[in-house]
């Protein structure tokens, strides 16, 4: 299959007097499952209708394949979309609900019945292909959404927070599945999602976008490691983002942590993963000081705990700042209880100055 690439160039979308993305730019490359990530209200589903037609941009480019489709209509584009609500038929069968598209296309009868037959089992529905969609789950009717939308062999393949209306344990097997049949198809795949465990566990690379703004791109170790900012380092995973002018005023002495480079100093906020702190009581601070010269010690009360299974979570009060510290299970590692004195200890390599 010939794989495209899709490029938005400083796209500018309003609806009236509402900006919703905002010089928008974005490279998504020939065959890879692009994840596009943010919250409610941020512009995603906007982004995804106009790539597909049904929305238009008031200034910008947007190429599929390395050409100019401003001026195509939805059908002229050769891009598929799933919607949230499945939108299927419900009168109409899986098989003619699948087959939907190729009969509007008046594609002839044999190849369609095998198109249909072969979409159908490479989602596993090939079997229930007589049932209503009220007679399925709704982990398969998804994936007649999804057969309905491939049959009719997009270039592009749009998915507008397809994994929802599941449950967990159905999502997070339907967005393996979802993978697999995207690398079987290498079909480019735009994915949106507000769930950043579902964007970091598929996307080959994903963009943060906020407020019609994109905040980052990159890969998933990427935007982990190295967030632009502490709207991205908040929104992918959990990082504590304590800004300087909450830290001056504890007193704490946090400036140990700052390296060499002066332009860190400028920064704003000092940010670090739950589980990259460690936990230690508060009187046997100086004897560690004394093991590992570059920690800095932060003096903290623990306000509450949360069993989550491979780790506890902490909650910590380090003057008015309230952060989290994960520490693992083990038969050396101390339990810590509400009001329990503790430091903070955290080393210059586990912290990030944010802007
Ligand atoms: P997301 O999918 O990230 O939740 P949307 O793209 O649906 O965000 O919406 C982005 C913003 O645009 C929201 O503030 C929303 O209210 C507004 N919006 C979306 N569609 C329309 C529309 N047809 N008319 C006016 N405003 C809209
Ligand atoms: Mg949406």
């Amino acid at each position: 299959m010939n794989k495209v690439s899709i490029q938005c160039r400083n796209i500018c979308l309003g609806y009236g007097a509402t900006e919703v993305l905002k010089n928008l730019s974005l490279d998504i490359h020939p065959g890879e499952f692009f994840a596009l990530l943010g919250p409610s209200g941020s512009g995603k589903s906007s982004l995804l209708r106009l790539i597909a037609g049904f929305n238009h941009h008031q200034s910008g480019q947007l190429f599929i394949d390395g050409k100019e489709v401003s001026g195509q209509a939805p059908w002229e584009r050769q891009v598929g979309m799933v919607f949230q609500s499945y939108a299927l038929w419900p009168h109409l069968s899986v098989w003619d609900n699948v087959a939907f598209g190729l009969v509007e296309r008046k594609v002839e009868r044999d190849i369609l019945k095998s198109k249909v037959s072969a979409i159908l089992s490479q989602v596993e529905l090939l079997d229930l292909a007589y049932r209503k969609p009220s007679q399925l789950s709704g982990g398969q009717q998804q994936r007649v959404a999804l057969a309905r939308t491939l049959v009719v062999e997009p270039k592009v393949l749009l998915l507008d927070e397809p994994l929802s209306n599941l449950d967990k344990t159905l999502r997070i097997q339907m967005r393996q599945e979802l993978l697999s049949l995207q690398r079987r198809l290498g079909i480019t795949t735009i994915f949106v999602t507000h769930d950043q465990e579902e964007a970091m566990s598929t996307a080959d690379r994903m963009a943060v976008l906020e407020k019609g703004v994109v905040q980052q791109v990159g890969s998933p170790e990427d935007l982990y490691h190295s967030p632009a900012n502490s709207f991205v380092a908040n929104f992918v995973g959990t990082m504590n983002v304590v800004s300087v002018s909450e830290l001056n005023q504890s007193h704490a002495n946090w400036s140990a942590l700052q390296s060499d480079n002066q332009g860190e100093i400028a920064s704003k906020f000092l940010s670090f993963r739950p589980h990259d702190a460690q936990l230690v009581a508060a009187e046997s601070m100086p004897t560690s000081v004394l093991k590992e010269p570059m920690q800095t010690w932060l003096p903290g009360i623990v306000l509450s705990a949360e069993f989550m299974g491979h780790a506890t979570r902490y909650k910590v009060r380090m003057s008015d700042i309230e952060i989290f510290v994960d520490q693992s299970h083990g038969p050396e590692k101390t339990k810590w209880h509400p009001n329990d004195r503790v430091s903070i200890g955290l080393k210059p390599a586990q912290v990030r100055w944010l802007y």
